[in-house]
């Protein structure tokens, strides 16, 4: 008898976090929604969004959490990682104060989390690639000796940003079955 026999569900929350403005909100509207918003909404309103991704014909529900732009107090608060096992961990290529905050990030998953939790570093926003700040290699070479995977998305033009998502979701399924 197999897990959907006996209606059991995949439910794993996952947790958005980078610096503010980095594209986080948008990276969720477009995986989730399909939406792209152009102006900062800082108080968005909804904890997170569940999207329903189908693994090995087994249906599972990704809950991803997104802050309500409280990063920007550096106030994210334990509450929000708590049952995490998956995180994109999201900078802006366009601005290296974003990439080098990448460290603080992961430091305070660390603290909050176990090591288990799936990790995507995510460089957002390469639609603008002309104004580019950090490099692909640089973003890669972090990844690498931090053990993350690593993608260049754009919420913008959607670049990527399904893919990454699913990594990270096809990781957490894999480290649990
Ligand atoms: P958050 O604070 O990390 O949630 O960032 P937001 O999702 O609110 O995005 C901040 C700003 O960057 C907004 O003006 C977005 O329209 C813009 N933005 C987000 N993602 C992209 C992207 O992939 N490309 C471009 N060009 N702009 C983006
Ligand atoms: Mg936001």
């Amino acid at each position: 008898e197999d897990d959907d026999e006996r209606g059991e569900e995949y439910l794993f929350k996952i947790v958005l976090i980078g610096d503010s403005a980095v594209g986080k909100s948008n990276l969720l509207s477009r995986f989730a929604l399909d939406e792209f918003d152009i102006n900062t909404k800082a108080t968005i309103g909804v904890e997170f969004q569940t999207q329903v991704v189908e693994i090995d014909g087994k249906e599972v529900k990704a809950q991803i959490w997104d802050t309500a732009g409280q990063e920007r107090f550096r106030a994210v608060t334990s509450a929000y990682y708590r049952g995490a096992v998956g995180a994109l961990i999201v900078y802006d290529i366009t601005r290296r104060t974003t990439f080098e905050s990448v460290k603080r990030w992961l430091d305070e998953l660390d603290t909050h989390c176990d090591t288990a939790v799936a990790r995507m570093l995510v460089g957002n926003k390469c639609d603008l690639d002309n104004i580019r700040e950090v490099s692909t290699e640089e973003g890669k070479a972090l990844a690498e000796a931090e053990g993350l995977f690593f993608m260049e998305t754009s919420a913008l033009d959607s670049t990527n940003v399904q893919i990454s998502f699913e990594i990270v979701i096809r990781e957490i399924y894999k480290n649990i079955s």
